[in-house]
């Protein structure tokens, strides 16, 4: 075992060697501009996206003509959201979305909050669920937009989306969603789930940074969307700028390698994160789960520890990469507002883990975590006592 361990995969995880291998040819010999029209180095690119495009569209059950390559998910939901709005101007200036999404959805909320949209953000319940009849009553006759994640990155929990995709499509409402920890982890049906745009991106799956996509509606209630990037008319218009192959093919085989493991993979985490939480929670007290265990991604645990100070417990977890109940944007850490949302106080809050396992994740790297956390937060504890 490898010290230090890895488990922050809701940040970013590591890009599978067969990734990596699939793309490295695209830097090099197979550099060609896929927009390139006139030779056989056009050609090529291509044609690598083209099949790219197509393992892309095969993991969420869509049409590769439905697939937006974006520079990850901040930038599609930054399409979708302004998108839709933009294109929805005079016919409504409504949009519902929910307390415990992402920045990129919140932020792009707020700004258009500036420009005088209204946003109602769903409270969730004590489980980080959003009850599928608040969003019916929310909605009204200028909702032009339904902005709701798929799983939620800090505490896992998976949003009842079929249900609200049901009742966005009865209302002939356009339903977003930030799919960027759901999309390769658990089986995601854009069809199934009446989704008319959805959000996700490479490096959350194994693949490389900078590299997303937005899926866009195009059969049956097709969706009206303005770009936001101009220029040279590439992705239908949607998203100009030359594509970047490399980054591509490797999210191409990324959705690839999902598809293919997927059924295997899901439960093994499952059963890595179990171990943890069974294992912290039976040698120490005052250990409470936050967010619900029934509708949970199988690699999210997200966890308070009473009676210990936040950074101290960070600190003490030196060779354990995770990730705090803070948010360290500004100098002083506020709690997550994922936490606040579902009503946790700011102390206990500071004092909480977010473990996000992966696919390189092993039992012995558990064994050490819990070890090690159940030995600082006994350490931790003593010493407040004393
Ligand atoms: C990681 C993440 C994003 C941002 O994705 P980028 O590709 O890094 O821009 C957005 N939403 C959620 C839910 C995420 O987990």
């Amino acid at each position: 075992m490898k010290l230090p361990i890895y488990m922050d995969n809701h940040a970013t995880t590591a890009v599978d060697p067969r990734v990596l291998e699939a793309m490295l040819p695209y830097f090099t010999e197979t550099f060609g501009n896929a927009a390139s029209r006139n030779h056989v180095f056009g050609w090529r690119a291509e044609e690598a996206v083209a099949i790219a495009r197509q393992q892309v569209a095969d993991l969420i059950g869509a049409s590769p003509r439905e697939i937006v390559f974006t520079s990850g998910a901040t930038e599609s939901d930054n399409v979708a959201i302004k998108g839709v709005a933009e294109a929805s101007e005079g016919r409504g200036d409504h949009i519902v979305s929910c307390a415990t999404e992402h920045k990129a959805v919140l932020d792009c909320c707020k700004r258009l909050e500036k420009r005088g949209y209204r946003v109602s953000y769903l409270p969730v319940q004590p489980d980080g669920l959003v009850p599928p009849e608040a969003l019916r009553r929310a909605l009204t006759g200028k909702t032009v937009l339904v902005s709701i994640m798929y799983a939620n990155n800090e505490i896992g929990t998976v949003q009842p989306i079929s249900e609200i995709g049901r009742i966005t499509r009865e209302h002939k409402v356009p339903f977003h969603v930030d799919a960027a920890q759901a999309v390769g982890k658990i089986p995601v049906d854009i069809d199934s789930d009446s989704i008319d745009l959805m959000s996700f991106t490479a490096h959350k799956i194994c693949g490389p940074k900078g590299i997303g996509a937005l899926y866009v509606r195009r059969r049956g209630s097709r969706v009206r969307l303005s770009a936001q990037m101009d220029g040279g008319g590439h992705e239908r218009g949607l998203r100009s700028g030359t594509l970047n192959v490399p980054g591509i093919v490797g999210f191409g085989k990324a959705c690839a390698l999902c598809a293919d493991e997927m059924e295997e993979e899901s439960p093994r985490l499952g059963s890595l994160r179990d171990r943890l939480m069974n294992g912290i929670m039976q040698a120490l007290d005052g250990v409470s789960l936050n967010g619900g265990l029934d509708h949970r991604l199988p690699n999210n645990l997200n966890l308070s520890f009473t009676g210990v100070d936040g950074e101290s417990l960070l600190l003490g977890l030196d060779d354990i990469a995770v990730s705090s109940g803070s948010a360290c944007t500004t100098d002083t850490p506020e709690p997550s507002h994922v936490l606040r949302a579902l009503g946790i106080k700011p102390e206990l809050a500071h004092a909480s883990l977010r473990f996000g396992l992966g696919r390189f994740s092993t039992a012995e790297e558990v064994d050490y975590a819990v070890a090690k956390i159940v030995d600082v937060v006994n350490r931790l504890r003593k010493l407040a006592s004393v």
